[in-house]
């Protein structure tokens, strides 16, 4: 009976990245994976530069379009700000082929693909044992990277600790009119939603369109979508395909590693907190956690305790300022406008900055934002 070192659950950009680097490094490993691929994935498919630039291959085959200027649009305020970098900034990509691209370069390093398999059941036996839909596979580690609604973590002992938002994403095609003038920008408006954005991203010939929202409780979506049309000035939808689904923009905090599981991409909970955007910190823990395996010699305890420095020296403390920055934007939307008309071309380049992985969220933005603001009421009555 063949043991694996390594079985990932899931093939999108986290398990199929993890996947790649442990072939590379002559780990004998699995993909299991549910759907049939290439598989259509519920994803606006904005690829920012910070994770496109450190992929170990060209990705120019599967790119729709690449934007070197994005426009944020404040639809209360009226306030509209660009961002632009020599480099693409956001890269389009559809992710049935973008994923399967990963894939199909992790398969020619070695790494075999068992889709249609759907992981069901765990045994934590001698070695961990996978039950699927088409039977059994037996390995000394996992890597989930099923995703925001897979199964592994709780398969596993672990509570849902993430903070959820509900997400809609339209495939649409428009009249060539419309298109000619909407895909020339990839655009976001804030205010679009409560608590959160719409977003229109072009591809090859239809436009990706979505919606977003920080809010948990009931709300129409569908109908922030409808008026999102309006706002966009489409006369007439040819052809829409519609995809709800969910994006963790709250890390787990009970820990990423138990019984040799790790956890990655949205099955940790790595999206970023303010524009849920996934894709590129998908890969790098992807990357991180299959580094760790192969870096702690396939040694649980120095494995684990490798994968968790990994994620401590930068990512975490990223994703808590991150998490804090985005109630304030989202929930306080009165200071948000106040501090966005006095620094919002500042505030747009420091996120443009993060977007291109030239730097993180400052760890004291807390104090500095307190600072600014008492400056601020304090400037107000003065005069
Ligand atoms: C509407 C919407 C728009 C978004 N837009 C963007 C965007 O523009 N840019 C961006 O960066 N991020 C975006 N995101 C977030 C992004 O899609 C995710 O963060 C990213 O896909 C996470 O990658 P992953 O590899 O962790 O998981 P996924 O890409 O979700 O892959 C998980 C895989 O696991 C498989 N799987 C699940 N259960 C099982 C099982 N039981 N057995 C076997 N396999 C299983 C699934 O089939 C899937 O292939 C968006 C998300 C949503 C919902």
């Amino acid at each position: 009976m063949k043991i694996y070192d390594v079985a990932i659950i899931g093939s999108g950009p986290s398990g199929a990245s993890a996947a790649l680097k442990l072939a590379e490094n002559g780990i004998s490993a699995v993909i299991i994976e549910k759907e049939t691929l290439p598989r259509y994935k519920t994803c606006g498919g904005g690829f920012v530069y910070r994770g496109r630039k450190n992929m170990p291959f060209d990705i120019s085959s599967v790119v729709s379009k690449e934007f070197n200027k994005i426009e944020i649009y404040f639809d209360k305020s009226g306030q509209h700000l660009t961002a632009e970098r020599p480099e693409p900034l956001v890269t389009m990509v559809m992710r049935d082929e973008f994923d399967n691209l990963i894939v199909e370069k992790a398969k020619e390093k070695g790494i075999t693909l068992l889709q249609n398999h759907k992981l069901t059941k765990i045994s934590f036996e001698e070695n961990i044992i996978l039950h699927t839909s088409e039977g059994e596979v037996h390995t000394k580690f996992v890597i989930a990277a099923d995703g925001a609604l897979g199964p592994t973590a709780k398969l596993t002992g672990w509570t849902d600790t993430r903070y959820m938002i509900p997400a809609l994403e339209y495939e649409v095609e428009v009249s060539p009119e419309d298109f000619e003038r909407l895909s020339k920008e990839a655009r976001f408006d804030f205010d679009a939603v409560p608590l959160g954005y719409a977003w229109s991203f072009p591809k090859k010939n239809h436009l990706s369109l979505g919606v977003a929202t920080m809010r948990r409780t009931k709300i129409d979506l569908k109908k922030y979508y409808r008026d999102y049309l309006k706002t966009l000035g489409i006369k007439e939808v040819i052809k829409e395909e519609f995809h709800g689904f969910q994006i963790p923009v709250g890390a787990r905090t009970d820990g990423f590693v138990r019984k040799n599981v790790f956890l990655v991409g949205d099955a940790a909970g790595f999206a970023d907190p303010i524009t849920a955007e996934g894709i590129s910190n998908a890969i790098l823990t992807g990357v991180m956690a299959a580094e760790a395996i192969v870096e702690g010699k396939l040694d649980s305890k120095k494995s684990q305790e490798l994968y968790e420095a990994k994620l401590n020296e930068v990512l975490i403390p990223e994703l808590k300022t991150g998490a804090y920055l985005a109630k304030l934007f989202y929930e306080n939307t009165s200071l948000r406008n106040l501090l966005m008309k006095r620094y919002g071309s500042r505030m747009c380049e420091a996120m443009t900055e993060v977007f291109m992985g030239e730097r993180t969220y400052p760890a004291d933005i807390k104090k500095k934002i307190t600072e600014k603001f008492k400056g601020m009421v304090f400037n107000k009555f003065k005069n």
